[in-house]
């Protein structure tokens, strides 16, 4: 429910921790956002010292997944699950979505309270958007959540979002399992969305050392391992490529920066 009382946009919640860098305000601040801390931009700064792509790959990353929206909303879906959702931006799923059917409905996954914070700000009088603070790594009580059970109707179709969220994961706490019970609980025709640091450029160690030490979370993963993520889905094309490269709106440049290379991802769909 909305009960949200607290009506200035710049009021943090006690157990926000400005203290630590989190997840969410680092990829705003490689994004250029303004949701961030000290804390944060000393993150992003020292991973662009070792990785300067200007926050281009953040940019590219976000610019597909509001490519893929797109794409699954011209193929019908009026439904999303968008886990590891991020701090709202200029542009986000449920505007993209619903340019194109305007009763397109949202749930905003995270788990950083930020994110409900800010979220809940910005979109307190959207009836079709759902935000809800929960861990990807808890898909039960995701997919259980009154928010998403009793919001989305999950025996239709959907599209799941895990955008830029699975290599936050660490092998141990098996992301393969954990994107399968996702997927298990998808009906025929949804749509999954995923994309992923990719180990292809060999700076992107240096940033993986980075993020892992200051953030203690952010490993890249090699297209095969990314490509696993979508077994069980039929890829749509053109595939698990580097993010610039999905369904283009404009002539990629080739040979692609540190900014193009870092992040691989595509969408499968459910047969
Ligand atoms: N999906 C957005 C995008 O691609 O623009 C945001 C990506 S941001 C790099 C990753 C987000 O995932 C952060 O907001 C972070 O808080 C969230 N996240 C990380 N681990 C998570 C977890 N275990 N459960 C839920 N959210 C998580």
């Amino acid at each position: 429910g909305w009960n949200w009382t607290h009506r200035d946009p710049d009021y943090l919640p006690p157990e926000v921790d400005t203290t630590k860098p989190s997840i969410a305000r680092v990829y705003d601040a490689f994004l250029g956002g303004k949701d961030n801390f000290a804390v944060d931009r000393a993150v992003a700064t020292e991973g662009m010292r070792h990785f300067p792509d200007r926050g281009e790959g953040a940019r590219n990353n976000r610019a597909m997944l509001f490519r893929g929206v797109k794409y699954m909303a011209e193929q019908g879906i009026d439904q999303f699950l968008d886990i590891g959702s991020g701090l709202p931006t200029m542009d986000n799923t449920h505007s993209v979505a619903q340019r194109i059917n305007p009763a397109a409905k949202v749930v905003y996954v995270d788990n950083d309270p930020i994110v409900l914070a800010h979220a809940r700000a910005i979109l307190q009088t959207d009836e079709r958007t759902r935000v809800i603070t929960a861990d990807m790594r808890e898909p039960e009580v995701i997919l259980n959540h009154p928010d998403v059970e009793g919001f989305l109707d999950l025996s239709r179709p959907i599209g799941l979002l895990m955008v830029a969220v699975v290599h936050h994961l660490a092998d141990a706490e098996d992301p393969n399992g954990l994107v399968d019970a996702y997927k298990a609980r998808l009906a025929p025709g949804s749509y999954m969305q995923l994309t992923h640091f990719c180990s292809c450029a060999p700076e992107m160690r240096e940033l993986e050392a980075v993020l892992l030490q200051m953030l203690g979370t952010g490993r890249a993963r090699d297209l095969p391992e990314i490509v696993r993520f979508f077994d069980g889905l039929d890829l749509v094309e053109p595939g698990v490529v580097h993010v610039p490269e999905w369904r283009p709106e404009e002539p990629v440049r080739y040979p692609l920066d540190l900014g193009g290379i870092c992040v691989a991802g595509g969408v499968g769909r459910k047969p």
